[in-house]
């Protein structure tokens, strides 16, 4: 069984601020910590589980967030800027499971420290017309290569959003968000059993969970027209409204390499 885990950081027990998110903020090196604890409790249950192989793809901020020898059971580190498959780095078909450590909700939830890949450019996104955020999205690139979510770990908001496009999807709660800025969590140690139990029992019988299922096509908005303008010079995004922009599913992975392009595209019209 090869494993794939997608680590993002938002999402992780303890994580309220962005300045533990951030090289240069104050606590980030906390941040690190947790974000480790959490993805190699991951690990640690996927080789209980059975793996003969972890990658871990580093899926937030400048992608370089982890030790790599401090990594649990000997996993392969993807990390680095600019992977054009971004938070989904490296996966292909030989992989038999996902895992998403760490992941926050859209944009517009109540999740901490919310947002849709680039807060300062989309505003929400949707598949098929169902509100789709950053584990939505990440799940066309599995869908592409027809391998399952197994798990998604995070605050109470990110299984109930995952799970539209990944039927078989294992949420672990491991803090409860009260706003887009605080948190109550569970104590790390506590966060991390929950993590081993919830993957070990996830991973008990990979082949019955599904694929994710894409049905419809991508709507993104984002903040404002030049931002739609510019977007909508990638392949397959198609300016619909004043401020949203469609992006055709026929093709999970060209969609979602499509997204990322956007994404890449409009950072520059995002810091003013
Ligand atoms: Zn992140």
């Amino acid at each position: 069984m090869k494993v794939f885990i997608s680590a993002d950081m938002e999402g992780v027990a303890g994580v309220v601020d962005w300045e533990q998110c951030r090289p240069s903020g104050t606590g980030y090196e906390v941040g690190c910590r947790l974000l480790l604890g959490e993805v190699n409790a991951a690990i640690d249950a996927a080789t209980a589980a059975g793996a003969s192989s972890v990658t871990v793809t580093d899926a937030h901020g400048l992608m370089a967030n982890l030790a790599p020898d401090a990594l649990a059971g000997r996993a392969s580190y993807r990390s680095g800027r600019q992977e054009p498959d971004y938070m989904m780095a490296g996966l292909d078909g030989s992989y038999d499971v996902v895992l998403f450590v760490g992941y926050h909700g859209s944009m517009p939830s109540p999740s901490v420290l919310s947002h849709t890949y680039n807060p300062r450019v989309v505003s929400d996104a949707r598949i098929g017309g169902v509100r789709a955020g950053t584990s939505g999205i990440n799940a066309l690139a599995a869908a592409a290569h027809r391998v399952p979510i197994a798990v998604i770990t995070g605050d109470q908001h990110v299984g109930p959003e995952a799970r539209p496009f990944c039927p078989d999807i294992t949420d672990i709660v491991v803090k409860q968000s009260l706003g887009r800025e605080s948190a109550e969590s569970l104590h790390p140690e506590i966060a991390r059993e929950r993590i081993r139990e919830g993957v070990t029992t996830a991973l008990h019988d990979v082949a019955r969970l599904s694929p994710p299922t894409v049905v419809g096509d991508l709507d993104v908005d984002v903040l404002t027209t030049d931002m739609a303008v510019l977007a909508a010079r990638v392949r397959g995004v198609e300016r619909t409204a004043e401020r949203t922009v469609m992006i055709a599913t026929g093709d999970p992975l060209e969609a979602y390499r499509s997204f990322t392009a956007l994404i890449a595209i409009t950072r520059g019209l995002s810091s003013s």
